[in-house]
């Protein structure tokens, strides 16, 4: 495992549960983990192992344990998200606690010298909540981590991640990351990028399950689901740009509730956007994109910038283009192992300025050219050998 390859250095082991009310499809026995050498705020070198479990719905007293092997160790515990919960972390012999029941949902633990053993982590009256809990742990073993969160290699199998990962992880992102944090949301899936402060790609499902007639929501805010250390940018690095707040997964694109509305509108889902591209082609594909879903077609949509050199206020990177990938499955079981070499797979490279003037079927490419661009693998739950064909060849189908 990656962990164990700079031995020398202390390790740092990051547990991070994430609780969803909805939408997501592995049951709770069903524990995802992975691993990755990444950064800390912490001012001595480090590794980070993070082990993540995915739960269908938290509507009940939730008890995490972990094995803190050594005293001395710090230990932090962060539990943040929509919707009310309260949090009660204990060492194991009960003389260290935390008690966290503010009503806002951003909640914040730490001991210095923990004690060694088992601590636990309480996550209690929770009311429609959805955010995540990490817990940070300088530990030098990670064998210490209680049996069922286990630490090992990246994850692999999109299909058990989301719904909206179906077809494969793009890279490996990780919670803790901070230039590739997994944001896994019912109603999309982002890696965050928090230097250059907009997503690196947002991945999600489009059926006509998703699409009603609610209204749309009216401002944009920062990710709640994002720690407050951690870069992101605000509606103020926008304001006066040339440039436009642009939905990766769209507004449109869920309008079955106000809260899967709202969902759309944090600014880890943005990147900046030129209005002729905003409001033109790009719009243009979207648009076709709920014509397929209004007629019985699973799509599943990743999209998001190559980067360039410029910014915008803080720091926020404006993409030189934006791409998108659009996976149409016209009926029957929309997985990774169903997609053939029939299967219609649209790529599109836009550029982000006044000259995305044309209609959106102009901007036609391989996916394969995306990948050289970005250094992501699309599809990569996908064959090799279907990869292959579908990756190489540009779609011509006339839209609907
Ligand atoms: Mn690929």
């Amino acid at each position: 495992m990656p962990s164990s390859s700079r031995p020398s250095r202390l390790q740092s082991v990051v547990l991070a549960c994430l609780l969803a009310t909805t939408a997501c499809d592995t049951a709770t026995s069903d524990a995802q983990s992975d691993a990755v050498v990444g950064e800390s705020e912490l001012t001595r070198p480090l590794q980070s192992g993070v082990a993540r479990r995915t739960y269908g719905v938290v509507d009940q007293v939730r008890l995490y344990t972990l094995k803190v092997a050594e005293a001395g160790d710090t230990l932090a515990v962060d539990l943040t998200g929509d919707g009310t919960a309260k949090l009660k972390v204990s060492s194991a012999d009960g003389s260290q606690t935390c008690l966290r029941t503010a009503a806002t949902m951003d909640h914040h633990c730490s001991f210095l010298a923990p004690g060694a053993g088992t601590w636990t982590f309480e996550v209690t009256g929770v009311t429609a909540f959805s955010g995540s809990l990490m817990v940070t742990v300088g530990s030098t073993d990670t064998t210490s981590l209680d049996a069922g969160v286990s630490v090992h290699g990246p994850l692999t199998a999109g299909a058990q991640l989301s719904k909206h990962t179906t077809l494969g992880l793009p890279e490996a992102a990780s919670i803790g990351d901070v230039n590739h944090w997994l944001l896994v949301k019912p109603q999309y899936v982002v890696s965050y990028n928090s230097t250059r402060k907009v997503p690196n790609w947002v991945s999600w499902q489009l059926n006509g399950a998703w699409l009603g007639d609610v209204t749309r929501a009216s401002s944009f805010t920062p990710d709640p689901q994002m720690p407050n250390t951690v870069g992101q940018a605000t509606n103020g690095d926008f304001d006066g740009s040339a440039y436009a707040r642009g939905h990766m997964c769209p507004s449109a694109d869920r309008t079955d509730t106000t809260g899967d509305n709202l969902a759309t509108f944090v600014l880890t889902n943005v990147v900046p956007q030129a209005p002729t591209l905003n409001n033109g082609p790009w719009k243009g594909l979207e648009n076709e994109e709920r014509q397929m879903a209004l007629a019985g077609k699973t799509v599943f949509i990743t999209s998001g910038p190559i980067f360039g050199g410029t910014t915008i206020g803080s720091g926020v990177s404006v993409p030189v283009a934006t791409w998108k990938v659009v996976v149409v499955f016209d009926s029957g079981t929309a997985a990774a192992a169903s997609l053939t070499e029939a299967t219609q797979v649209i790529a599109v490279i836009m550029p982000n300025d006044t000259t995305a003037t044309k209609v959106w079927t102009e901007y036609r490419t391989t996916v394969r050219a995306i990948e050289e661009k970005t250094g992501l693998d699309l599809l990569s739950d996908v064959a090799t050998s279907v990869q292959d064909i579908v990756e190489t060849r540009v779609d011509t189908t006339p839209p609907l």
